[in-house]
């Protein structure tokens, strides 16, 4: 599925090696936690839930810089394994 990234208005705070935490829209004060695992992004919104993607995972790929906008960048993503 192809489209254009939104422009992101959360923002991400690593919590570990491979965690992330981003405030909850719907629910302000909660976190949503984004994990990691195996080259995979999960996060624990509902909408990771159902479509295995959602604006908390964009926003700590972009904090990241693993967006793939940047072929540099890409590249580099797909060395360590994030993107195949
Ligand atoms: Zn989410």
């Amino acid at each position: 599925m192809l489209h254009k990234p939104t422009p992101m208005t959360l923002e991400s705070v690593q919590i570990g090696r491979d965690r992330w935490a981003v405030p909850s829209r719907s629910q302000p004060g909660s976190l949503h936690v984004i994990t990691l695992v195996a080259g995979r992004f999960s996060c624990t919104c509902d909408g990771c839930l159902y479509r295995g993607h959602c604006a908390h995972i964009a926003s700590v790929q972009g904090s990241i810089g693993l967006l793939p906008v940047d072929p540099d960048k890409l590249a580099a993503a797909r060395a360590i394994g994030i993107m195949t």
